[in-house]
């Protein structure tokens, strides 16, 4: 490599330790054609393909030796996925899991075998479900005529049996108006009987269909390794985390379109250093954090468990 080779001077973030384990479980497959979706996810794209119970089986009993805490489940729409409610009711036995849903195709019988598969774990079982705006006028201009009210009844089937699902949305409006648009979701969710509920606001990634629908990223918004110098690389996922698709085990769950995001076929072929030279990566940096949960008194511990110990029903 000459001294005048560019990428002497990438970035790199390396993979500290295997906290988290996503699972890419609907590939790209999705019933939704949200508009700022970044892997362009529809009921058409099959770049990426379900993964198979056993598929995740062998990662889950692989990921015991790399020491992962937590799993996560993403798409497309995981619930379009036939063996999802088997494969998150196998997770549990492994560790905490949260599922990236649109909420708008459960079904009562899912949830009820979902709610005894969490009630039988030491483990919670998180919901996060992606909304956009706080009415039909906010939200389905973005994801699709009809999607709010679809999304708002699955939201209110997760309640009744038990859930504290946590609501991402999409800023898709100026920073300034955070703080109003959270209290008009708050004020909808508890209308549906949600009296806490949790929210998290995501920045937009500036690729997939985002790209068609505002733009790219200029070649300015990139990481360079003096941004890096006095920063808390713990807060990119690629620090922490890798996702396994139907291809084999990639970075992160953003990057998985990109020609160099896929580094090998198991966990421990995955571990190596990652260059952040993505447009993506310029958004990691600025906001941090993008893909974790809001931190949560029920983070680890079920919350019928912490009910029942609550109540004083159970010791430990
Ligand atoms: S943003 Fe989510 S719900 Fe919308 S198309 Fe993409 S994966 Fe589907
Ligand atoms: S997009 Fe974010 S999580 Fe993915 S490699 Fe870049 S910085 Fe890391």
């Amino acid at each position: 490599m000459s001294l005048s080779d560019p990428n002497l001077d990438e970035p790199v973030v390396h993979l500290t330790h295997l906290d988290h384990l996503w699972f890419q479980v609907a590939g790209t497959l999705c019933n939704l054609t949200c508009h700022h979706c970044f892997i362009s996810c529809s009921p058409k794209n099959d770049s990426f393909g379900f993964l198979s119970l056993a598929t995740v089986d062998r990662y889950l009993q692989e990921s015991i030796s790399q020491g992962v805490k937590e799993y996560y489940f993403t798409g497309g729409e995981p619930f379009l996925n036939p063996e999802m409610v088997p494969i998150l009711t196998r997770t549990l036995q492994y560790g905490p899991a949260t599922v990236l849903t649109n909420a708008t195709v459960l079904k009562d019988d899912w949830l009820t075998t979902l709610a005894a598969a969490e009630a039988a774990s030491l483990y919670s079982l998180e919901f996060r479900v992606s909304i956009d705006g706080y009415s039909p006028e906010t939200n389905d201009p973005i994801r699709g005529i009809g999607t709010f009210q679809r999304a708002l009844d699955g939201l209110q089937k997760l309640v009744q049996f038990g859930f504290l699902p946590i609501i991402t949305a999409t800023r898709t409006w100026p920073d300034s108006e955070d703080g109003q648009i959270l209290q008009r979701f708050s004020e909808t969710l508890q209308s549906i009987g949600y009296q806490r509920p949790r929210l998290k606001l995501l920045p937009t990634l500036q690729i997939g269909a985002e790209e068609n629908r505002t733009h790219g990223y200029r070649d300015s918004e990139r990481i360079s390794s003096d941004m890096l110098a006095d920063y808390d690389v713990g807060q990119l996922v690629c620090e922490h985390s890798r996702i396994v698709t139907d291809q084999g085990v990639h970075v992160c769950p953003i990057l998985i379109d990109s020609d160099d995001s896929l580094l090998g076929q198991s966990l421990d072929e995955a571990t190596q250093p990652f260059a952040v030279r993505h447009g993506a990566c310029y958004t990691c940096y600025q906001y941090g954090a993008i893909c974790t949960n809001p931190s949560s008194p029920a983070a680890s511990a079920s919350p019928r468990r912490q009910a029942s110990l609550l109540a004083g029903r159970e010791s430990e």
